[in-house]
């Protein structure tokens, strides 16, 4: 960034933070911080089953409903096509999206005010899950052309590189399982690029630490005792996830460690599947590795699914936050972001894309920190990483 460019936005920033005020402004609905003007969501979604200039104006009005004024666009990541179930997304950022309408590419450059692009999920995550696939070790000229790939998608506009997965759960039919060792060669590779760049990574990772779990008999269950993660084991109803998964934290720690120029955004950091990830050891990690960013996500409703409440940052019983998640993000408060993971689409076939309950669930938390530090984690830090 030059200085001139940093100076003015700078200004735009302040500009932008500050609320009209006066009888007729009504009571902020964030105590006053600001947050619908300056706000950013580090990690959405457009549904790949609707045009994405609709899924556009769905996400626009949900934004405006919960409050905040951008949006960080990027594909899930994508399977490798021999291993994802019939009906999983699989599309890249340059690709028109459902009836012909406009690419990921062209809606975000369509309306920078509301929308910077995330990408790599399609392209880059399918590539390396192949790799994973088939066994083969790439060599030198793999690497080199991963890493132009990777920088091409820089040279088009993107801000990051997402969604990319170390391990990824199947929680429906048409939802992959991907677990991709986060010390694979070309995560590595993507790594320098990164820091290279300037650029974080954002990675969809469920923690298996230090042990193999069984699927689905390690897992927490829900209010009705039953497991959302069905294996291949399942006779009548067959999921997508293998019967274990050994520990994946190692290679977490290698990829974190292997480039420390390189931010590595943790997404969905407090909506625990598996439950390995508590604050002691999040804690932990960020102390050893200061590259390392969490972005938070929590569903509104935490009830019909299966994530373990005792990681969640927030008590559902009465909605405050627990004084362990308090303290975590406040002692690194400029290395959290919020990443709410909705999929927004047509509100006749995506209801859940207009009352963005992930959306809402996730936001509900700036609302209980602390005025400097809800302004760090929603304002200050998505800019500063993402150079927006
Ligand atoms: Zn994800």
């Amino acid at each position: 960034m030059t200085l001139n460019r940093g100076l003015s936005l700078a200004f735009v920033f302040l500009f932008a933070c500050s609320r009209p005020t006066g009888p007729d402004a009504g009571p902020p609905p964030d105590g006053g911080l600001g947050i619908e003007t300056c706000g950013v969501d580090v990690h959405q979604h457009f549904a790949h089953n609707s045009s994405f200039d609709v899924g556009a104006s769905s996400m626009i009005e949900g934004m405006e409903a919960v409050g905040y004024a951008h949006s960080l666009l990027m594909p899930p990541p994508i399977a490798d096509p021999g291993t994802a179930p019939e009906g999983a997304a699989n599309w890249i950022y340059t690709e028109r999206s459902r009836d012909g309408g406009p690419s990921l590419l062209e809606t975000v450059q369509a309306d920078p005010e509301h929308f910077s692009l995330v990408a790599g999920g399609g392209i880059l995550n399918r590539w390396i899950h192949g790799a994973v696939v088939s066994g083969i070790e790439p060599d030198e000229a793999d690497l080199y052309a991963f890493e132009r790939a990777a920088e091409d998608i820089l040279d088009d506009g993107a801000v990051g590189f997402g969604e990319m997965a170390a391990l990824h759960l199947s929680i429906e039919a048409t939802h992959p399982f991907i677990m991709i060792p986060a010390d694979h060669a070309y995560f590595l590779r993507l790594a320098e690029v990164a820091g290279r760049r300037g650029v974080p990574i954002d990675i969809h990772a469920e923690m298996v630490d230090g042990v193999t779990i069984a699927i689905p008999d390690d897992l927490p269950r829900n209010a009705l005792g039953r497991s959302c993660f069905r294996s291949t084991a399942n006779e009548t109803n067959p999921g997508n996830n293998p019967v274990e998964i050994a520990d994946m934290m190692v290679g977490f720690e290698r990829l974190l460690a292997h480039d420390p120029s390189a931010a590595i955004i943790w997404s969905h950091v407090g909506w625990d599947n598996i439950g390995h990830m508590t604050t002691e050891r999040l804690r932990e990690l960020m102390s050893a590795y200061p590259n390392l960013y969490l972005s938070l996500k929590m569903l509104d409703d935490p009830s019909p699914g299966c994530q373990l409440i005792a990681n969640r940052p927030l008590d559902p019983t009465d909605g405050s936050l627990r004084p362990e998640w308090e303290a975590l993000i406040e002692d690194f408060a400029e290395r959290v972001v919020i990443g709410a993971d909705t999929f927004f689409g047509d509100p006749s076939t995506e209801p859940a894309s207009v009352a963005a309950p992930n959306t809402r669930g996730t936001w509900a938390l700036v609302d209980r920190l602390a005025p400097e530090t809800a302004t760090m984690v929603a304002c200050e830090n998505p800019r500063r990483l993402f150079g927006l």
